[in-house]
């Protein structure tokens, strides 16, 4: 799945389970931005590596408990990291990766932007303007983070 697929399912389904809609969304990227540059770079053999198994998610969840000392955070982080995987499918994940030995798809990098990706990501941005208009968690979640944004931008002016 592409980037806004992945963010608008992923906050959908957080906002029906209560979790923090905005850090489950951008969380839902995390696998990505491990997997696929590392691959890029030639240091990873697929695009869909250790970022991609339910290993990690539970490490980045537990991690980021440690770090922000909330429950309700590192849930919604793995729950963003974990809807990501099953939004990949039918593609390959490495679930089980590394108690399982997996024969990694290699070769070169290859994208190709079809029209259920298209359909995907449109569906994505329907459900995050949706939840933008209809949930308030959401919409303040949202305003703290462009508060924040104009702070630093006002600060750097
Ligand atoms: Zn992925």
């Amino acid at each position: 799945m592409f980037i806004l697929g992945h963010i608008g399912i992923t906050a959908f389904l957080a906002s029906i389970l209560g979790l923090p809609i905005l850090i489950a969304a951008i969380s839902s990227q995390i696998p990505d931005l491990i997997d696929k540059p590392l691959f890029l770079l030639g240091i990873f053999p697929s695009g869909r590596y250790i970022g991609h198994t339910l290993l990690f998610v539970i490490l980045f969840g537990f991690m980021t408990y440690i770090i922000t000392k909330r429950k309700v955070i590192s849930i919604a982080v793995s729950f963003g990291m974990l809807m990501h995987l099953f939004e990949d499918l039918p593609y390959f994940i490495p679930w089980f990766y590394p108690f399982i030995n997996y024969i990694f798809p290699t070769g070169p990098f290859e994208f190709q932007y079809t029209l259920k990706l298209f359909l995907l990501d449109l569906t994505g941005i329907v459900l995050l303007v949706a939840l933008y208009l209809k949930n308030n968690g959401f919409k303040k979640e949202i305003n703290d983070v462009r508060r924040v944004f104009v702070k630093i931008i006002k600060s750097n002016s």
